[in-house]
C-alpha cells in the first residue's frame, strides 16, 4: 500500500514541475515513472482519448507493456482505459478472464503479460480526457487506499493537462492575432502594444532569472520631413532600412518595436558583464550614420538614441510599459554637433521613485500612515473569526497609497524594517483597544515582508511589540510569503520557529501563485494556507482550478491547517468554496478592509452597544 508522505511528496514535486515549460510528454512521464515507484503496480500509463485533441488520441506514456496495452485499446476501441474513459468510473481488473464489457480485449488481453489492470477516469468539469491505466503481472488487487491516490494523481494531471491544453490552444490563436493586430504593417515589427506584452515578459524572465536589462528608444529626427517632402512611399522604404540596420545591430532575443510614426524600442534582456547599455546605443547611431537611397533618394538621418531604463530587469518601471514615451531621457546623437554623453540612469523614473521614498520617510512622522481592517469569515458559523490588518498611506496630494506601492518604495529606502514595526505595533494597539472596550474581533492577522522577517532580530521585535501592548502571542497569526523559502530555506525555518515558539501562529499567504510547493505545508510550521485571490478569481473561469483548490485543501487539512481563501467578490464564489470545503474566507463581497472605527462601529451595533 501506498506509504505515509509519498502522495503529498509526488503532489509537491507535480507542484514543482507545474512551473516549469517541459513538454506535455516529458511531464507525463515523469508522473507515471513516480506513479510506479509509489503504488503497488509494476507499469503505468497516460491515455488521452478526447475528441478535441485529435492529434494525441492515444498518447500513452510508460513502460513497454503500458505501451502495447494502449495500442491494443486504440487498435480494438474498447478496454478498462477506454471504459474508464467513456463511464467516467474506475474500471478495476484483477485477473486475466473474459470481460463482457470488452470481449474483444479480454480476449487478447494475456498477450499483454498483465494479469491486472486498473484504470482510473481523467475528467475535468464533464470534459473527457483519457484515463490513467494500472497495470500488474500478477492477479493482485488494490487496495482502496491505493485506488483513492490513483484517482487523485489522474485529477490532478487532468488539471494539468486541461491547462496545458488550454495553454497551447491559446498561443496557436495567440500567434494568429499577434501577426495581424500585434506588428506594424510598415516595418514587420512588433507594434506598441506587442511591445507591452514583451515587456511584461522580460519583467517576469529577469525575475526569475535575476539579469540586468535595458530599454533604449531611437528617434529618427526629421522623419516627418522625409515624409512631406519625398512622399509617404520614401518614408515608408526608410523605416524599412532603418528596421533593418537596427535589427542587424541587435543579437538573438532582443527585442525591436516601431511604436509610434518616427519612434523605435530597443529592448536587451540578459546583459551579461561588461555589456553597457551605451556601447548599445553607440551601436545603433554608427549603424544608423550612414546615407539611406530610398528609391534612389540619398538621405542622411538624425538619430537620437536615448537609454530608458538600465538596471535589473524586474525593475524596470512600470511607466515604462504604460507610456512608451521617452523624451525625458537624456540622448545620444549622431548629429555631431549635438553630441551629449549620456547617463545610465533613467532620469525620469529616478525621480519620481526619489520623491516617492522621501515623502515616506516622513510619512509616520506626519501620522500619514493608517491601518485598515479585512474581517475574515469563518465558513463553518458565519461569523468574524478575525480580521487582517493591511497598511495604507495616507498621503494629502497622492491620496490613499495602496501597499503595491508603498511596500517597494520602503524597500529600496532601507525602512522596510521601521514601516513593519510600525504595522505590528499599531495592530497591537488597535487590537488592545478593541479588547478593552469590549469588542471581540477574533485573531489579528499581520502581514510581515520576506525583508523585515528575514532581517536582524524580527522575533524579538515581534516579541516587544505584544508586550508593549500586553497582548497574547495566540492572538496574532503572521503572514508571509513563500519567497521566505527561496530566499533562505534554512534561516527562514530558524525563525520561522522562534516565531512559533513565541506563541504566535503562522499563515502563508498567496498561495496558489508562483512557486506554491505543497512541501512548503509540511516542510514549515504553518498554521495557515491562505489562497491567493488570483486562484479565486479562477474558480468559474477556468476549470483545472477547482482540482488544483481541492487538492490543496485535502493536503491542507491532511497536515491540520487552516485553509483561508481571499478574493471572494461574489455570492457564487462564496457558495463554490464552502462546499469545497475550505475553513476562513475573506474578500469584498463578506467585507472591504474597514477602518478601526468603522470597525469597532459595525461589531459594536453587532453586539447591542452603539
Ligand atoms: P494580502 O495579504 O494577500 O492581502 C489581501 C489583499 O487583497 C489586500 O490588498 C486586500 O485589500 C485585497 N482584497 C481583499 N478582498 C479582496 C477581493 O475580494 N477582491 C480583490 N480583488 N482584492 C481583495 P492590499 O491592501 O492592496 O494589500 C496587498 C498586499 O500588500 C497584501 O496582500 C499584503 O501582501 C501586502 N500588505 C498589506 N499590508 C501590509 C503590511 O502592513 N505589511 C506588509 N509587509 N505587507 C502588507
Ligand atoms: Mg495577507
Ligand atoms: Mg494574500
Amino acid at each position: 500500500m501506498i506509504s505515509d508522505g509519498d502522495l503529498p511528496r509526488l503532489l509537491a514535486e507535480f507542484a514543482h514541475i507545474l512551473g516549469t515549460d517541459f513538454s506535455v510528454e516529458t511531464v507525463l512521464d515523469h508522473l507515471v515513472r513516480r506513479i510506479v515507484e509509489i503504488l503497488p503496480v509494476a507499469h503505468a500509463c497516460v491515455m488521452l482519448m478526447g475528441e478535441t485533441h485529435q492529434e494525441l488520441r492515444v498518447a500513452a506514456a510508460g513502460s513497454e507493456a503500458a505501451l502495447r496495452i494502449g495500442s491494443l485499446e486504440h487498435q480494438l476501441g474498447e478496454g478498462p482505459c477506454t471504459l474508464a474513459y467513456l463511464s467516467g468510473e474506475p474500471v478495476l481488473i484483477t485477473g486475466v478472464r473474459p470481460d463482457a464489457r470488452f470481449p474483444g480485449f479480454s480476449a487478447r488481453a494475456d498477450e499483454t503479460g498483465l494479469a491486472a489492470q486498473f484504470a482510473f477516469p481523467m475528467r475535468l468539469n464533464g470534459d473527457r480526457l483519457g484515463a490513467l491505466g494500472l497495470f500488474h503481472t500478477a492477479p493482485v488487487a488494490l487496495e482502496h487506499a491505493d485506488q483513492q491516490a490513483a484517482q487523485l494523481l489522474a485529477d490532478v494531471a487532468s488539471a494539468y493537462l486541461t491547462r496545458a491544453f488550454a495553454g497551447i490552444d491559446a498561443a496557436i490563436t495567440a500567434a494568429r492575432v499577434h501577426h495581424r493586430n500585434l506588428h506594424d504593417p510598415v516595418t514587420g515589427l512588433p507594434n506598441r502594444l506587442l511591445l507591452e506584452e514583451l515587456l511584461d515578459r522580460v519583467v517576469a524572465r529577469a525575475r526569475r532569472s535575476r539579469t540586468q536589462a535595458a530599454v533604449l528608444l531611437v528617434d529618427i529626427e526629421g522623419f516627418k520631413a522625409v515624409n512631406d517632402g519625398y512622399g509617404q512611399h520614401v518614408g515608408d522604404q526608410l523605416l524599412s532600412g532603418v528596421a533593418g540596420r537596427l535589427s542587424r545591430t541587435m543579437r538573438p532575443g532582443d527585442v525591436l518595436a516601431r511604436v509610434d510614426g518616427s519612434k523605435f524600442v530597443v529592448v536587451c534582456e540578459d546583459m551579461v558583464d561588461g555589456a553597457r547599455p551605451e556601447t548599445v546605443a553607440e551601436r545603433i547611431v554608427i549603424a544608423l550614420s550612414a546615407p539611406f537611397e530610398p528609391s534612389g533618394h540619398k538621405i542622411t538621418i538624425s538619430a537620437a538614441v536615448g537609454i530608458a531604463f538600465s538596471g535589473p530587469g524586474q525593475d524596470i518601471p512600470e511607466v515604462l510599459m504604460r507610456e512608451t514615451d521617452f523624451t525625458t531621457y537624456p540622448v545620444i546623437q549622431n548629429n555631431p554637433t549635438r553630441h551629449q554623453s549620456i547617463a545610465a540612469a533613467p532620469r525620469f523614473a529616478a525621480d519620481h521613485r526619489a520623491d516617492l521614498e522621501r515623502d515616506l520617510r516622513q510619512a509616520p512622522g506626519r501620522h500619514e500612515l493608517a491601518l485598515v481592517y479585512q474581517p475574515i469569515v469563518d465558513l463553518r458559523t458565519g461569523e468574524i473569526d478575525g480580521v487582517e490588518a493591511l497598511v495604507r498611506w495616507r498621503h494629502p496630494i497622492r491620496g490613499t497609497v495602496m501597499p503595491a506601492t508603498i511596500l517597494p518604495a520602503a524597500e529600496r529606502a532601507g525602512m522596510i524594517g521601521a514601516l513593519g514595526e510600525w504595522v505590528l505595533g499599531q495592530g497591537c494597539r488597535d487590537l488592545r483597544h478593541w479588547r478593552t472596550t469590549g469588542l471581540d474581533v477574533g485573531f489579528l492577522a499581520i502581514n510581515v515582508s520576506t525583508q523585515h522577517l528575514m532581517g536582524p532580530a524580527f522575533a524579538p521585535t515581534l516579541a516587544r511589540a505584544l508586550v508593549d501592548a500586553e497582548i497574547a502571542p495566540a492572538s496574532i497569526f503572521l503572514e508571509f510569503t513563500e519567497d521566505v523559502f527561496l530566499a533562505d530555506a534554512g534561516r527562514a525555518l530558524a525563525v520561522l520557529r522562534e516565531i512559533k515558539d513565541l506563541g504566535v501562529r503562522l499563515s502563508l499567504d498567496d498561495f496558489g501563485v508562483g512557486y506554491s510547493s505543497v512541501s512548503y505545508l509540511h516542510m514549515f510550521p504553518v498554521d495557515v494556507v491562505k489562497i491567493d485571490r488570483a486562484v479565486t478569481a479562477q474558480l468559474t473561469t477556468e476549470g483545472a482550478t477547482r482540482p488544483m483548490l481541492h487538492a490543496i485543501i485535502d493536503l491542507g487539512h491532511a497536515f491540520d491547517l487552516t485553509v483561508t481563501v481571499e478574493g471572494v467578490e461574489t455570492a457564487e464564489q462564496l457558495t463554490d468554496v464552502t462546499d469545497l470545503g475550505v475553513d476562513h474566507a475573506q474578500g469584498f463581497h463578506l467585507s472591504h478592509p474597514i477602518t478601526a472605527e468603522e470597525l469597532s462601529r459595525y461589531l459594536g451595533s453587532g453586539i447591542g452597544q452603539e
